[in-house]
């Protein structure tokens, strides 16, 4: 898609700081990192979010974070990842071209999990039957 910043790096046309490539996938450096060595895991065909990616490209996206993870652990000496997926501008997504987010994470570095809360009695019940109907 001509607008969209991810086609761009793709394409070369916009610079980024690239650590990986296949004939899929890159890999590179988020330029607003939640930690340093956020990298960003992204097909190289665009498709605007994970929900509407075929599940061979995601499946595809998973293995290349497997494979980077390790990778980025060794070369940064950080013993863990967050690895995350915004789908949905209400859920924080910007950039509308699926990408996996991998985000080094160590002891004490301030990062915040995100925050638990109760269901109500019943709800948790409710809410399952409610999903459960939906799948098909
Ligand atoms: P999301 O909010 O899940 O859509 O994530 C988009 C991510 O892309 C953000 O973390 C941005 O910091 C990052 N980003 C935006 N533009 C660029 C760019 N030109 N190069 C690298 N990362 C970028
Ligand atoms: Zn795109």
């Amino acid at each position: 898609m001509a607008e969209c910043i991810f086609c761009k790096i793709v394409a070369g046309t916009l610079p980024s700081y690239k650590v990986y490539e296949d004939s899929d996938t890159i890999g590179f450096l988020d330029i607003h990192p939640t930690s340093p060595g956020h990298t960003l895991v992204v097909p190289k065909k665009h498709y605007p979010d994970l929900v509407n990616t075929p599940p061979e490209v995601a499946a595809n996206l998973v293995a290349v974070a497997q494979k980077l993870v390790p990778s980025i652990m060794d070369a940064l000496s950080v013993p863990a990842f967050n690895i995350s997926i915004n789908n949905g501008a209400e859920a924080g997504q910007v950039i509308h071209h699926t990408h996996l987010h991998l985000i080094p994470r160590s002891r004490d570095d301030g990062l915040r999990p995100w925050p638990a809360s109760d269901y109500r009695t019943g709800e948790i019940e409710e809410i399952a039957k409610k999903i459960k109907a939906k799948i098909v």
